[in-house]
């Protein structure tokens, strides 16, 4: 676990667990992220990005991010765009709630970020994506009761419990269900070790969006 003020409190949401580097800077341009905007808009209606004073420990939770460029970058260097730390409860992102993250180490747990305000505590979890395959251009996380819950039923592959959100077991865990189980297909796993915690992922933020609606469609139905 690494060391730092922020760091030594054991939260489930919320709390950046990665060393930091970050060098506040302008924001992004909104052009490139328009889309992935309007998708976190929609998952945010949904009420799976978002806020709740009784989960959680009032944290905000839900991120989105999208690989900005240098696509055949080696793994660990692809850069990508990502909510900020905290955001959930804000009903519309802008500009200035987005950061870049420039490179990061699954294994040795770092960051390093700039923007006009810090990445999102889940960062690694999305940058571990990008690592599997340079086709995944957009990874979302959301909270959803509903799709959690349901993980050990067949179907949706699940991370196991004792790897915590943004942690190196994390990752070995999301390349293990990548390799072994139909994840690459189905684009969406849940976090066993992070409560109520889903990820989807794909080639656009509408591949990505639509795989978590059509999920959280399924369980209600059941
Ligand atoms: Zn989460």
């Amino acid at each position: 676990m690494p060391k730092g003020p922020r760091n030594r409190v054991d939260m489930e949401e919320g709390v950046i667990k990665f060393r930091l580097q970050f060098t506040e800077i302008a924001p992004v341009e909104m052009e490139a992220l328009a889309e992935l905007n309007r998708w976190r808009n929609i998952l945010w209606q949904h009420a799976l990005i978002g806020n709740d004073p009784a989960r959680y420990d009032g944290y905000d939770f839900g991120n989105v991010s999208q690989r900005s460029s240098d696509f055949d970058a080696p793994p660990g260097q692809r850069p990508f765009i990502i909510s900020g730390t905290q955001t959930g409860h804000l009903a519309v992102l802008d500009s200035r709630h987005y950061a870049r993250v420039i490179s990061y180490d699954v294994v040795r747990n770092t960051v390093v970020a700039a923007g006009p305000v810090k990445p999102s505590s889940e960062s690694l979890t999305h940058g571990m994506l990008y690592d599997l395959d340079d086709g995944i251009r957009v990874v979302l996380h959301v909270h959803s009761p509903d799709i959690w819950q349901s993980a050990g039923r067949p179907g949706i592959p699940a991370t196991a419990r004792e790897a915590a959100y943004g942690t190196p077991q994390m990752a070995a865990e999301v390349r293990r269900l990548y390799s072994e189980t139909d994840m690459r297909e189905r684009k969406l796993f849940t976090m066993g070790g992070h409560e109520d915690g889903v990820v989807s992922f794909g080639n656009t933020a509408e591949e990505a969006g639509d795989t978590l609606l059509r999920a959280l469609d399924a369980r209600r139905k059941q």
